[in-house]
């Protein structure tokens, strides 16, 4: 059996701490991946710490993380698509039933009998020096995107992608993203990659410049009383990715006549839904989770052809517990990367 180092969460409330994993031997269809780099997903702190109880499905000791990039050390005799050395990803499932009409249709993170999830045992995360999964769940990174600046792709970067694509946004539609966080300023750059005139409603004024360096056209604070009055009734499209528990109803009334809400961000407990916004607009309100494997190596061959890449921060994984304070204060531009090779030469 392949023995992993990694960074494991014994309880909720208890920090990472080194943790050593034993990986399965790759199977005939298996790739085994030495992991580079892998990206801190504000997710990984509401699953470490139990916040989406039973829905979360947190066990422990848990290894999170889901934006996985390294290289490939081995494969199984029947593995067609990757060879030892190719540069690969894994994001946040690593297996799903194959059968249902979402797994049919390539969109297994909507699986009906449930996706695999990465780092909910026994699947262990990316927070770790290997891994072994399936070679229909392994992703190919193009040569044009270093490993470092893809990991974050691996969900942050699909979780953006796949809702301008399946909500049918396009050039000229006006969009906010709320929150500009690792998901926040990815939907910034794929949205104003493709032509759309992107506003970032945020808490933070210190991100009032970056915002325009990553493309966004205007800037509000959500803090500022008269934000909501002068943008209401603005844009086809509100994009929330807030981690925490907020009125959401007060975003309805950004939005234009069939403008939509889409929800990205994931806090516990949510807040009521007024009817009156939605129906005095013919507003509608949705919701999305990553993408499937296909639309992911989509994505992936769009910011190699784009030149569209995560804005991130190195960190060696020793650092976790310090990254997770952080990433809670909003003290990041904009993922933390943890280094994974930095525990295997220790
Ligand atoms: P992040 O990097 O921590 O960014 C979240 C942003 O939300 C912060 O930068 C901040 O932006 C804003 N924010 C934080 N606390 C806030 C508060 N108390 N009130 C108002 N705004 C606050 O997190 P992330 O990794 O982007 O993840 C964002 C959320 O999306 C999480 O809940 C995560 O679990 C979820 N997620 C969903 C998917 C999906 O597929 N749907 C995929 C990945 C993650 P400002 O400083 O600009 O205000
Ligand atoms: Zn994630
Ligand atoms: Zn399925």
């Amino acid at each position: 059996m392949p023995l992993a180092q990694a960074y494991a969460a014994q309880s909720a409330t208890s920090p990472l701490s080194p943790f050593t994993v034993e990986r399965r031997e790759p199977g005939p269809h298996d790739v085994l991946i030495d992991i580079h780099y892998c990206g801190v997903c504000h997710s990984d702190v509401h699953q470490s710490r139990a916040e989406w109880g039973p829905l979360g499905g947190a066990v422990f000791p848990m290894v999170p993380g889901h934006e996985i990039t390294g290289l490939v050390e081995r494969v199984g005799e029947k593995v067609s698509r990757f060879k030892r050395g190719d540069r690969v990803g894994v994001g946040s499932f690593v297996d799903s039933c194959r059968q249902c009409a979402p797994c049919l249709q390539g969109e297994e993170q909507y699986c009906d009998r449930g996706m695999v999830v990465t780092g909910i045992t026994p699947t262990y995360g990316g927070y770790s020096t290997h891994i072994t999964v399936d070679e229909n769940y392994v992703l190919r990174i193009p040569d044009a995107l270093p490993l470092e600046r893809a990991a974050p792709l691996m969900c942050a970067g699909i979780a953006a992608y796949s809702p301008l694509r399946h909500y049918g946004v396009k050039p000229g539609n006006t969009l906010a993203v709320v929150g500009l966080g690792g998901l926040g300023h990815m939907v910034v750059k794929f949205a104003s990659a493709m032509g759309v005139e992107v506003t970032v409603l945020s808490n933070s004024p210190a991100k009032r410049d970056h915002a325009h360096t990553l493309g966004a056209r205007h800037f509000a604070l959500t803090s500022e009383a008269d934000t909501f009055q002068k943008l209401a009734g603005r844009f086809d499209f509100v994009f929330d990715t807030v981690t925490a528990p907020h009125d959401h109803n007060l975003y309805l009334h950004l939005l234009k006549l069939d403008g939509t809400l889409v929800l990205l961000g994931a806090p516990t407990p949510s807040t009521p839904l007024m009817a009156f916004p939605l129906i005095m607009r013919r507003r509608k309100i949705g919701g999305s989770l990553d993408g499937g494997i296909r639309e992911t190596q989509e994505m992936l061959d769009f910011c190699a052809s784009q030149g569209v890449m995560a804005d991130t921060e190195l960190i060696p994984i020793q650092k976790i517990n310090e990254a997770f304070e952080r990433l809670l204060k909003g003290d990041v531009y904009y993922r933390f990367v943890a280094d994974l090779r930095a525990l295997r030469e220790v």
